[in-house]
């Protein structure tokens, strides 16, 4: 059989542990049989990056933006225990908050459905798609604990010197006050992000934000999105038959619960933590979350949602034998080479992708899985196999449909 032969590479992130050790597995197993396998090739072990003063990590962002397509294999975030265990030069940064920050990305985190894994939201038949503001609001505050009375202010001083000012609040006692922040610029960017993945999947955007409390900052979020959404892509919108719709986070919440899935949530910084959180453990857990960082100007990184799954690797550092579940990781290698084929012009890539995802998801409910997933599932008698056992029954499904 003639493999698939691409024509710009992907940029690949390698990564450490348990994951690390998949990625090779899946790479031998279900992807070179059948493609003509181009990357571009950058090692964000934590070794590596040590060795590197950390510049692989940027060096791999930067490719993203020349290249446009890159598949990211989860990385340890070092912290005192890892500096210690990888005798590191310093605490680095978290991969992830780098490559955000280089390409200006926002987050897009959607469950992968299989029968037999049931939502606890029984109506959700598709996935929901949670798309979180990565910047700004609470998590940049700055607090003050008010010791007793007196007055609190908010001031803006501008750069010609001219003053803002309001007052927040006169106390009589102690208490406490937070300055959040958010810029124009990071909310643009996240909007723009939003529209293009919609319009990308083919799926409804919801907004939500609490603009009748925060007649300023929240209003500010609204509108930029309006905006944007009537002067660049309205259109498009309607054109592919999908809606932009807003409403208040309260609202959301109820409709969220209410639908049947299949639209993406586009959410604040602070209710994309929180309500991320609550869709994955409803749609049953990590280890079936795909994610993909989207920049405004169309590079995308796709990885799996879950960590590097230290305990498994230790476990297969002493020999033993692990189940670990590396459907999440396939899909990220999937969600990037369909990327690849359809920036690219080759249908082939793409229908790989789409049958290789088919494939994961049939051998699970044909009862052949991971531990983890045997635990959510209703399947009566799943055989559970170790983690080799389980790529080399994805390849049998592949072959076989
Ligand atoms: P984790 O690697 O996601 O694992 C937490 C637990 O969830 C595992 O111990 C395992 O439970 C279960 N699990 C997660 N993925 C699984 C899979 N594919 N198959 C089976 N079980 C799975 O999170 P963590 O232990 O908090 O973090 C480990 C390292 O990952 C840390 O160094 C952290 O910095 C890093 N991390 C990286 C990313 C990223 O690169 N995107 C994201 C999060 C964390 P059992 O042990 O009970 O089987
Ligand atoms: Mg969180």
């Amino acid at each position: 059989m003639s493999r698939i032969t691409m024509k710009t590479p992907l940029v690949e992130m390698d990564g450490d542990e348990m994951t690390r050790i998949l990625w090779a597995m899946i790479k031998e197993e279900l992807i070179e049989p059948y493609i003509d396998l181009k990357t571009e090739y950058y090692d964000l072990g934590l070794k590596n990056r040590n060795d590197t003063d950390d510049q692989v990590t940027v060096d791999s962002a930067e490719a993203t933006k020349k290249y446009g397509v890159a598949v990211k294999c989860a990385t340890i975030t070092p912290n005192a225990a890892r500096v210690k265990e990888y005798d590191l030069k310093e605490m680095w940064k978290s991969p992830n908050g780098t490559i955000r920050a280089i390409l200006d990305g926002t987050v897009f985190r959607a469950p992968i459905l299989v029968k037999g894994i049931v939502p606890y939201v029984k109506n959700w038949v598709k996935p929901i798609t949670i798309a979180r503001h990565a910047y700004g609001d609470v998590y940049k505050n700055v607090e003050i604990k008010v010791p007793g009375a007196g007055k609190a202010e908010l001031v803006f001083t501008a750069a010609d010197g001219s003053e803002i000012r309001e007052t927040i609040h006169e106390f009589k006692g102690s208490g406490i006050i937070q300055g959040i922040h958010n810029t124009d610029a990071s909310i643009t960017s996240f909007a723009h992000a939003c529209f293009k993945y919609a319009l990308d999947t083919k799926q409804d955007l919801w907004f939500s934000t609490k603009d009748t409390i925060s007649k300023k900052y929240d209003h500010n979020f609204k509108d930029i999105f309006q905006d944007l959404y009537d002067n660049e892509y309205k259109e498009a919108f309607e054109k592919a038959g999908i809606e932009y719709f807003y409403t208040l986070i309260d609202d959301a919440v109820a409709r969220v619960i209410r639908s049947e899935g299949g639209f993406i949530w586009a959410c604040k910084n602070y209710d994309g933590d929180v309500m991320s959180d609550m869709v994955a453990t409803a749609y049953g857990d990590l280890s079936m979350m795909t994610s993909v960082l989207v920049s405004p100007n169309g590079a995308y990184e796709y990885e799996a949602a879950h960590g590097t799954v230290q305990r498994h690797y230790y476990k297969h550092l002493k020999g033993e034998e692990t189940s670990t579940n590396s459907i999440a990781t396939i899909f990220a290698w999937t969600g990037a080479l369909r990327k690849r084929g359809e920036l690219d012009g080759i249908d082939e890539l793409v229908k790989y992708a789409d049958k290789m995802e088919r494939a994961c998801i049939k051998t699970v409910e044909d009862g052949k899985m991971t531990k983890s997933l045997s635990l959510i599932s209703t399947c009566e008698n799943p055989v559970i196999l170790n983690s080799m056992d389980f790529i080399k029954a994805i390849r049998e499904t592949y072959d076989n449909i």
